[in-house]
């Protein structure tokens, strides 16, 4: 059975000690909600998830990085590599992310490659997609995200799809306030579900968790979460506080 996800990404946000005390906050609440079939996670950024990974371990909060490069290791000034992440005891790692796509360059291709070198190294890829705007008002954003999808993971064998999560994130409702209705994100879900489907068979479709990301909170999460084939969400804004956070893992 697919697990339910909510998966926190924490972004250009939090200096160590303020990672590290929301961290604790988190453990200290999750500890309380009931997780039969739902997992935890929390996204610093590089250079905190040393301290949230001492404040978790143990709890039933997993860390993941926010990016990494595609390289194995070299002369590449300033990014991580797989095994960087794995070292540290991480599992997971976000990929594909629209801010990676849109302000640093990464396109479907490179994206492929980050895919592999993830997988290579035992890492979950949770690989994120989404449409722009224009593309919803056109009428477009079905073919886009199977292009994102396509391009990205179906060359995968279709043993590595354990190791991946979807995130569906509109990019016109990340940040913005505006969220995809429960029927659009249930629409798109239930199609790259369909895709997935077609491309490698009905197990490997029900198995994967589809997440939602744009503007989730706790006052619409309950809606969009109980939609039959969103299994959870990618959060950014209310990520940051523990309050907020934990609403939502409670809203199954
Ligand atoms: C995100 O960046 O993945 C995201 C969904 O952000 P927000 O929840 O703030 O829209």
């Amino acid at each position: 059975m697919r697990k339910q996800i909510v998966a926190g990404n924490w972004k250009m946000n939090k200096n160590f000690q303020e990672s590290t005390q929301l961290a604790n906050e988190l453990v200290n609440k999750v500890g309380d909600v009931s997780l039969d079939n739902t997992r935890v996670i929390v996204a610093p950024t590089f250079v905190n998830l040393s301290g949230v990974i001492s404040a978790t371990t143990g709890s039933n909060v997993e860390v993941a990085a926010q990016n990494m490069h595609q390289a194995k290791s070299g002369a590449y000034t300033g990014e991580i590599s797989a095994e960087m992440l794995t070292s540290l005891g991480l599992k997971t790692v976000i990929l594909g992310h629209s801010e990676r796509r849109e302000y640093f360059g990464e396109t479907d291709a490179i994206l492929a490659e980050k895919v592999n070198a993830a997988l290579e190294n035992k890492l979950e890829a949770i690989f994120c997609f989404g449409e722009v705007l224009e593309d919803r008002k056109s009428n477009n954003h079905f073919n886009i995200v199977e292009s994102q999808i396509k391009k990205g993971l179906f060359h995968l064998e279709a043993s590595a799809w354990n190791n991946i999560v979807l995130a569906y994130e509109p990019v016109w409702a990340i940040g913005t306030g505006e969220t995809a209705s429960p029927e659009q994100a249930q629409e798109m879900h239930a199609f790259i579900r369909k895709i997935v489907a077609n491309k490698y068979n009905q197990e490997i479709a029900n198995n994967v968790s589809i997440l939602y990301g744009g503007s989730v909170k706790p006052s619409n999460a309950k809606e969009i979460f109980s939609k039959e084939d969103v299994d959870g969400g990618l959060i950014g804004g209310a990520a940051l506080n523990s309050e907020d956070f934990i609403a939502l893992v409670k809203s199954f």
